[in-house]
């Protein structure tokens, strides 16, 4: 084999290692066995941002299910067993599914059109994942085991005193926190009252609830203390519709690789050397941007699945460029476009139409909200009953259905507001309707109005459910058969 031939093999070689990334995940070596990720503690400007951001939004988490609003209810409830949701204090019933429906896919698009224009911003400073495991969990383990290297010379470490003692408090206190975290997940979903009920009564008289706490609280650790980002990488369906959603327009956190490669490529620092007049990039090769990274990529190979946003490498690359008297911002929010043209950010068609959609759907669902009633009554014909006459009048049979969505328990009757002369009364179901708060009831009612006041065969009337002092609770318009 000639020189020129080894030449090429070795170049083959080394652009199949630098192409290696596109075709696996950093995180897990040939055989798939996974390779632990110890990163650097980030520092700077990004970081401070981010970490207020997220100590907001953890106390949000943790105090949300606790507090009351003035209605009486709290801010967030998810009761999936008994179908009852609380979104913003507003209470939600099965009869609201369309709601639920349409703030679900006004979520969805929001999201969507976050993604198109500014990437995974969402996964970087929103993300209960990022929030928990980069605010929380790693904040602790950095506490107990120190930075990058001593965690690694911890992890080859055999299992002597230090090791145990170390292990044995980051289990103990992630076991802590993952079932105060469990806690807080079962108050959203029981409410806060609950809760506190089942903490007096204790585990013994709650088994159910207590299992499923630890199996909760088993699935957090899980998580957090072993799985980690792996739940970005291999998990979330929102990572995997990065491909999909982001384009060359998209603001994402990006490595300026015209700056940073220049003519002559990346090189290491030397003092007193002229980089620019060498064609060298302003990329020194430090690695600081890799070692600080939670998913364990190396930026500079360009948008990557793995990238959540953290802007951990900005910090590091930053703090870089700070030190040797270069330009910060190699790696910053930008898009493809803003680094290979140098142009701006703009706005674009795809955008607009994205937030138009968005606009129309949270209007729409305001709209909504604002316009229903806290209590809600409908009547609908009973099938295969057909109107009867019973001397100079006429009578229909109707089921009706009451939602209860206020707080409070009501004493309920039923009136006729279109036909003065006419009367309700109640077939099945109590006559007194007592209807407790956040509950349905369901019964049948005959109407009966003389024929005088009835001049169509399908007569538009109107009924209304009023409380004990008369007030009007709700109106529902209906038709009334009739023989003409
Ligand atoms: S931190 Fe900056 S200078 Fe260092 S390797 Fe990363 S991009 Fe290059
Ligand atoms: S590449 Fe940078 S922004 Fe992306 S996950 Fe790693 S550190 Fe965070």
């Amino acid at each position: 084999m000639d020189d020129s031939q080894i030449k090429d093999q070795d170049l083959a070689k080394l652009s199949e290692e630098e192409e290696a990334f596109r075709s696996s995940i950093v995180t897990m070596d040939r055989k798939g066995k996974r390779k632990w990720v110890f990163p650097k503690k980030p520092s700077g400007r990004f970081t401070v941002y981010r970490t207020w951001v997220a100590y907001i939004l953890l106390a949000f988490l943790v105090v949300a299910p606790f507090v009351k609003l003035p209605n009486g209810n709290p801010i967030f409830l998810f009761n999936i067993p008994k179908g009852e949701f609380i979104i913003f204090g507003f209470p939600f019933f099965t009869s609201d599914f369309f709601l639920l429906a349409i703030g679900m896919i006004t979520t969805i698009v929001f999201i969507v059109l976050f993604t198109v224009v500014y990437g995974r911003i969402f996964c970087g400073w929103i993300c209960p994942q990022t929030i928990f495991m980069e605010h929380v969990f790693r904040r602790i383990e950095y506490w107990i085991e120190g930075d990058r290297p001593k965690q690694m010379k911890l992890a080859k470490q055999d299992w002597d005193e230090e090791k145990i003692r170390k292990r044995l408090l980051k289990w103990t206190v992630f076991t802590l926190i993952s079932f105060f975290i469990a806690n807080i997940f079962l108050a959203y979903i029981i409410g806060s009252d609950a809760l506190f009920d089942l903490v007096k009564e204790g585990p013994a008289n709650n088994m159910s609830t207590f299992i499923g706490l630890i199996i909760f609280t088993g699935l957090f650790y899980f998580i957090f203390a072993w799985f980690r980002e792996q739940v970005c990488t291999l998990v979330c369906p929102y990572g995997r519709l990065q491909g999909v959603l982001i384009d060359k327009k998209t603001i994402i956190v990006a490595y300026d690789f015209k700056r940073g490669e220049s003519t002559a490529g990346r090189a290491k620092f030397r003092k007193g050397e002229d980089r620019k007049a060498l064609g060298k990039g302003d990329c020194i090769d430090c690695k600081q941007c890799v070692v600080v990274c939670p998913t364990g990529i190396d930026i500079r190979n360009g948008t990557q699945l793995e990238c959540v946003n953290c802007t951990a490498c900005i910090d590091a690359c930053d703090e870089v460029m700070e030190k040797i008297n270069l330009p910060k911002g190699l790696i910053r929010y930008a898009s493809e476009e803003n680094i290979e043209t140098g142009k701006k950010f703009k706005f674009t068609g795809r955008m607009l139409a994205y937030t138009l959609v968005l606009i129309g759907m949270i209007l729409s669902i305001n709209a909504f909200l604002f316009s229903r009633n806290d209590v809600e009554v409908k009547f609908l014909h009973v099938p295969g009953r057909n109107y009867k006459i019973e001397g100079q009048n006429i009578s229909n049979v109707y089921q009706y259905t009451l939602y209860n969505k206020t707080n409070g328990d009501l004493d309920i009757r039923f009136e006729i507001q279109s036909h003065e002369n006419g009367s309700i009364r109640i077939l099945d179901g109590p006559n007194d309707i007592k209807l407790t708060k956040g509950n349905v009831q369901q019964g049948v009612v005959e109407v009966r109005i003389p024929m005088n006041d009835i001049s169509s065969y399908k007569e538009p009337v109107v009924m209304i459910a009023v409380d004990e002092d008369g007030n009007l609770l709700d109106e529902y318009l209906t038709s009334f058969s009739a023989p003409y």
